[in-house]
């Protein structure tokens, strides 16, 4: 089962991601955990991305794409399938994933669609911005990331409808009712 998580920054997609992966047994890919992971270990690729990431910029789709199909050929056999959480992020990387599915063989079985206000995004932000830490979670970075978010990664919400992936969920809800309301949908397709 391939599954993809949109959502704005704060939705709620890491917390449900665990849930998720746990209950149906796939693989976590979170592109936003790589980056950071390549930051903190001060590799060629975190050094290269360190100030964009930190600026709430989208990192180039090149470096994406490698990591993407990495992960994607180094997973695929060993889970259940994966659960793709901050991928794709614009309509450049749904065209490379799309292709890259095609390839191996494979599509995209559900997309969903964690949606909540923007009141509630800069609330959530806030609070996480004490709780760990994350350089990119101040007010101004967090501006630019919801700008990105709106610009860039939302007209993937109108292709999924139109390929008939697309799955709404209320995040504004209980963390405990949108991980159930998460399950009736994706019992209904494992
Ligand atoms: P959030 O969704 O809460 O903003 P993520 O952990 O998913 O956080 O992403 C953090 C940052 O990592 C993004 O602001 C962006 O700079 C970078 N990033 C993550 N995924 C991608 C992607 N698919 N393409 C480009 N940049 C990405």
């Amino acid at each position: 089962m391939l599954v993809v998580l949109l959502g704005p920054p704060g939705a709620g997609k890491g917390t449900q991601a665990k849930n998720i992966c746990k209950n149906y047994k796939l693989f976590h890919f979170s592109t936003g955990d790589i980056l950071r992971n390549e930051i903190e270990k001060n590799t060629e690729i975190g050094k290269k991305i360190k100030s964009i990431i930190n600026a709430g910029q989208l990192v180039s789709d090149e470096i994406i794409i490698n990591i993407v199909e990495k992960i994607v050929s180094i997973n695929l056999k060993k889970n259940n399938g994966i659960l793709f959480d901050g991928f794709p992020r614009n309509l450049d990387q749904a065209n490379a994933f799309h292709e890259l599915l095609n390839n191996i063989e494979k599509k995209i079985d559900c997309v969903l669609h964690l949606s909540i206000d923007k009141n509630e995004v800069i609330k959530r932000i806030k609070k996480r911005a004490v709780e760990e830490n994350r350089k990119d979670d101040n007010t101004e970075v967090l501006k630019s990331r919801i700008d990105v978010y709106l610009k860039e990664t939302s007209p993937l919400i109108e292709l999924y409808k139109k390929e008939k992936v697309l799955k709404k969920i209320n995040g504004m809800e209980t963390i405990e009712n949108v991980s159930l309301n998460i399950n009736k949908v994706l019992d209904l397709i494992n």
